[in-house]
């Protein structure tokens, strides 16, 4: 079967970022009919592309000309355009991306000594609302496209430089000391976009492309129950939950999408439906908010919430941004936490905050350019 082009979504007509190597197959048979040759030339499509990232087609060198000529009559191989930039002092950076219809969104790289982590968003905005997360408080709200999603790597790739990396250490794994990990935890809820999401993870797991292994590709969710199995069977990507509380009526507050799937369904379900592989454990996100889910009594609720699951949680001090009505519980108060926690055995980090300074920490995401957009929609 052909792919055309005009059956693609508007968004995705002409971008090649974001296309499954079917879909591609399925159009450079369009082009090029033999099917084996049809398939080598997809192969080397796919590595310039995302082994060595080129953005021109002019520069496959090792493609007829003609065939390149045909291809970029119908195809680009755009990314997103980088609108701002901002380094941390720790070296956190985050990056502002203008798309096509003029949404924006934030994208954070974030170094560590063992592993760089890229933070990467599903949707402009969020609908859930969680009353401690900034994103939540953008109005504007529309789920990415593959090619969105995918091209945040892409062009944090370009930006960095790590497509000469890749290639000057001569390995397809040498990329991984620069981005080991990608994370997502940007902005939105990346199950209330799953086809996409789902294919973008394909394209980022291939292992002729970029080859993120699974166990290197977190989703976060706040709790979309019937997906999240789902997700860990057809993605196999980790999965972490967006926990926060430990009662119902705590969580309704800070996670609403509570009301609709509570804690015992989602702990019902991460138990029961989903299969975890060998050492494999579902992350769990605890944002330590003062006063409100922090007391010792959560800590042995949690443990006990937890029981016969194999978890990891990750404890997250609050980070603030103005107008928002909660404070980072102090750091004894977290230790606390943190001590009744491991005595269970369960593995607790505490989460530094990075990137703080320039608000690219944990739920600080907003873009800026949409609030001013909609201060003036307002007045
Ligand atoms: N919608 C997804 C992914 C985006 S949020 C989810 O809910 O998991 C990524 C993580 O940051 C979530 O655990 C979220 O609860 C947390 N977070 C949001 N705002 C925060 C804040 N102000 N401080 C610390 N963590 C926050």
């Amino acid at each position: 079967m052909q792919i055309k082009l005009n059956s693609l979504p508007l968004s995705q007509e002409r971008t090649i970022l974001g296309l499954s190597k079917d879909e591609l197959h399925s159009f450079v048979l369009g082009l090029e009919t033999h099917h084996k040759r049809a398939s080598m030339r997809v192969n080397q499509i796919w590595s310039w592309i995302y082994c060595h990232g080129v953005s021109s087609f002019s520069d496959m060198t090792n493609i007829d000309k003609n065939l390149r000529s045909k291809l970029q009559k119908f195809l680009n191989i755009s990314r997103p355009t980088i609108e701002k930039k901002e380094v941390s002092n720790d070296g956190t950076t985050k990056y502002l991306f203008c798309l096509e219809d003029q949404t924006k969104i934030e994208t954070v790289f974030i170094p560590e000594e063992k592993r760089s982590t890229l933070c990467i968003s599903s949707q402009v905005g969020c609908t859930l609302n969680c009353s401690f997360c900034h994103t939540g408080t953008q109005k504007l709200v529309r789920n990415l496209t593959s090619q969105e999603i995918v091209g945040q790597v892409i062009a944090v790739y370009d930006d960095l430089d790590l497509w000469k990396k890749m290639k000057s250490e001569g390995g397809q794994s040498s990329h991984f000391e620069i981005i080991t990990n990608i994370v997502f935890m940007g902005m939105g809820e990346p199950l209330l976009n799953y086809e996409e999401v789902k294919k973008a993870c394909g394209i980022l797991m291939d292992n002729k492309g970029l080859d993120f292994s699974r166990r290197r590709i977190t989703l976060s969710t706040a709790g979309i129950v019937p997906k999240i199995k789902i997700a860990h069977e057809e993605i196999g990507c980790m999965i972490a939950v967006s926990l926060h509380a430990t009662e119902n009526k705590t969580r309704d507050i800070l996670v609403p999408i509570n009301k609709k799937w509570n804690l015992e369904q989602l702990l019902g379900s991460l138990r029961d439906d989903v299969k975890l592989r060998n050492s494999e454990r579902v992350t769990f996100e605890y944002v330590m908010l003062d006063g409100v889910n922090d007391t010792k009594e959560d800590a042995h609720r949690l443990v006990r919430l937890l029981q016969g699951l194999p978890s990891k949680i990750n404890l997250i001090p609050f980070n603030n941004w103005t107008g928002s009505q909660y404070k980072r519980s102090s750091s004894d108060r977290i230790k606390a936490f943190r001590d009744i926690i491991i005595k269970s055995r369960l593995p607790s980090p505490i989460r530094r905050p990075r990137g703080e300074d320039i608000m690219a920490a944990c739920g600080q995401l907003k873009s800026n350019s949409l609030k001013k957009k909609q201060v003036y929609e307002e007045n």
